[in-house]
């Protein structure tokens, strides 16, 4: 178990764009399973390469806590729907802000062994997937807040307040 160093916004490497990965080397399955070490530590629903400073296409995702997925080279082949609601990233931490996604995405992917596989998201997985992948193009969740940036300690207190 090895946890990354998640690089955070200003750094350079969040900007970039993420090259395809052609074979699977051992250091390439060694990333994988430190993303997910790292994810798990931050408590994060996902993360990508570029996040811990690698340019690779490579995202992972939990929005349950135990329902693992790994997309390697992910492309979005259909989305519907909207979803307006707070987000954050292990980027920009303590920080939230409300961006407006799509409910329902279809990916295809691949994935340890190269194979393709599509895979369809609604709700917290489909913001989960948009978020992700925007970070292989070098996009972070800030440029498409609407309003402002909110300490996400604050979100919190006010949903206690609700109740
Ligand atoms: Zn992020």
């Amino acid at each position: 178990m090895a946890i990354r160093n998640i690089r955070e916004i200003g750094d350079p490497v969040l900007n970039k764009n993420c090259k395809e990965v052609k074979e699977i080397t051992d250091r390439t399955k060694e990333l994988i399973n430190d993303m997910f070490d790292t994810m798990y530590d931050a408590e994060g629903v996902g993360l990508a390469a570029p996040q811990v400073g690698i340019l690779k296409r490579i995202v992972v995702i939990d929005v349950t806590g135990d329902s693992p997925l790994l997309l390697i080279n992910p492309v979005i082949l259909e989305t519907s729907g909207e979803q307006t609601g707070y987000e954050g990233c292990l980027s920009v931490p303590g920080k939230s802000g409300v961006v407006t996604r799509p409910n329902y995405v279809r990916v295809k992917a691949y994935d340890e062994e190269l194979k393709p596989f599509e895979l369809e998201g609604t709700e917290l997985l489909a913001r989960a997937i948009c978020h992700e992948l925007e970070h292989l193009d070098g996009h972070l969740y800030v440029e498409r807040v609407e309003g402002d940036l909110v300490n996400t300690s604050d979100l919190y207190e006010e949903e206690e307040d609700e109740e």
